[in-house]
């Protein structure tokens, strides 16, 4: 991801999208029930298409094939270095299809085009590639131990693996997901979101084309409490990886435990303290926090939705704020002037709704926005909340949209501690000039990323995740390959 928005992208249509089957063993197959739910465009409300709904036989079928795969087939074979080759493979096909797939993830996300285009699809070609040269550099080591022995360890793939992402960045966190898990030498069922199946399942078919064996990848699109949880409940699944909510991470992790002590990695939400002090470059902090919570219509798990001011240029910060909500072209995501799209879904338009009317209820001071755009989709103006309080419910829930909450500090000790005043912990920022009062912060705010002087700022080499309720585990970077590895331990008797 980028600190700032893409340049305005040339016209690309929206396209037109048959209906989806589900995508197990290699093969493109109806649901067993043979029942499909309808993907929403959600600039108009309109179905794209119907799509297989998977459920329990689907899920069921989907790990007989990637047990097959990780066990039988060639996949358990391959040399780490082919592995590789396969995987960089994939990386160039989304490369080659990159119009195509930043198409079908505005359509069915509802993100600007220019994102997809610029952020999305290049983001994920990079993890792909960056995966791609671990395969054949996971190696254990030897160790000296006392007696006539020879100890070695082996980091072996962890097996058959579930994931279920969000719908926030389809295609990235399926990139998160699938990178270090086919670098490895997993075999995947994946569960894309309800709301935007579509570009999980185009990437299955560059696998396929790419060359990956059937079975080392399944796409199964279906509900959460259906598909997802037959997925994480599952005996004969390995490990469960999972991006979303943190009430949703609970429920998996009790799932994991019962079922068969699946090993877990959970990235969940935050409610991230973005901090700017009065000598940082005001302009640049400005940016940074308006991209920092409006960046993908404020749906995103790391945004800067905290944003505590100090006091000397409270007033002038706001200015600056009000300024650039009122300049922004909520609209068309396929229009090449939008800035902002529609939220995902009906659902999430009215929860956020619902916090805009809890911040107005609870005394906060609605600067500007506040209503939704238009009556066709589920556009909302650019909101930003002023005098907001640490005990509002709007500073304390991630509301995942375009809201705002500005709150004024006066010194360092004081914006830490409230800084740190959530139940979670997955990023933090600071603007300043100080570099002690930075790293100050940087110590000090119990978050997996700090940001000093940018904001969103990722890169597939650097770990990703959260501290508290934020989850658990480090997706991305060399971090992630203990998530899908054993290291199993070897002494040979030399005697
Ligand atoms: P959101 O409310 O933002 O959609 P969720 O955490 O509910 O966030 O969804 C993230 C992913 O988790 C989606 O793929 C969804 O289908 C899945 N999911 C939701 N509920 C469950 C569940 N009970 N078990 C497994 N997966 C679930």
């Amino acid at each position: 991801m980028a600190t700032k928005t893409a340049e305005r992208p040339r016209t690309i249509k929206p396209p037109k999208v048959k209906d989806q089957p589900l995508f197990i063993g290699g093969k493109w197959q109806d649901s067993v029930s043979g029942k499909t739910f309808a993907t929403t465009n959600p600039a108009t409300g309109e179905t794209i298409c119907q799509v297989a709904e998977g459920d329990k036989a689907d899920i069921e079928l989907a790990v007989v094939a990637a047990r097959k795969a990780f066990e039988q087939g060639p996949w358990g074979t391959m040399s780490a270095r082919d592995r590789g080759v396969l995987v960089n493979r994939l990386a160039d096909l989304i490369e080659e299809n990159q119009e195509e797939l930043a198409a079908l993830e505005s359509l069915d996300n509802g993100k600007p085009l220019r994102d997809s285009l610029a952020i999305d699809v290049p983001a994920s070609v990079k993890c792909y590639r960056y995966y791609a040269g671990w395969a054949d550099k996971i190696h254990g080591k030897t160790i000296p131990v006392d007696g006539p022995f020879f100890c070695y360890t082996r980091h072996e793939p962890l097996g058959v693996v579930g994931q279920i992402i969000p719908w926030n960045f389809p295609l990235l966190m399926q990139a998160w997901k699938w990178g270090p898990a086919l670098a490895t030498g997993c075999t995947i069922v994946l569960k894309p979101a309800e709301q935007t199946p579509l570009t999980a399942l185009r990437v299955a078919a560059l696998a396929q084309e790419a060359g990956i064996p059937d079975g080392v990848v399944n796409v199964v699109p279906g509900f959460g409490p259906t598909a997802g949880a037959a997925l994480s409940g599952h005996k004969d699944v390995d490990k469960i990886a999972f991006t979303g909510e943190h009430t949703t991470g609970q429920i998996i992790m009790e799932a994991a435990a019962r079922s068969n002590l699946k090993r877990v990695s959970l990235e969940l939400g935050g409610k991230s303290p973005n901090v700017v002090f009065a000598d940082a470059d005001l302009d640049a902090a400005v940016d940074g926090a308006y991209f920092g919570l409006f960046f993908n219509q404020g749906q995103c798990c790391c945004a800067g939705s905290r944003l505590f001011v100090e006091d000397k240029v409270y007033d002038q910060v706001v200015e600056k704020l009000l300024k650039k909500a009122k300049s922004q072209k909520v609209g068309d995501p396929f229009d090449p002037e939008t800035t902002q799209g529609p939220q995902v879904s009906q659902e999430q338009c009215d929860r956020v709704m619902g916090f805009i009317e809890s911040g107005k209820k609870e005394g906060a001071k609605l600067l500007t926005g506040g209503k939704r755009v238009g009556e066709r989709g589920y556009f909302i103006e650019p909101t930003v909340f002023t005098d907001v309080k640490d005990e509002m419910k709007i500073a304390r829930e991630e509301i995942f949209g375009p809201v705002m909450n500005i709150l004024r500090f006066k010194d360092v000790d004081e914006v830490i501690r409230r800084g740190n005043q959530t139940c979670f912990g997955l990023a933090a920022a600071v603007w300043t000039k100080d570099i002690s009062k930075a790293h100050r912060l940087a110590n000090g705010l119990r978050a997996g990323t700090v940001w000093i002087n940018c904001y969103d700022v990722f890169d597939p080499a650097a770990p990703f995740g959260g501290f508290k309720m934020s989850g658990f585990g480090r997706e991305l970077g060399e971090y992630a390959l203990e998530l899908y590895t054993e290291v199993k331990t070897v002494y040979v008797n030399l005697q």
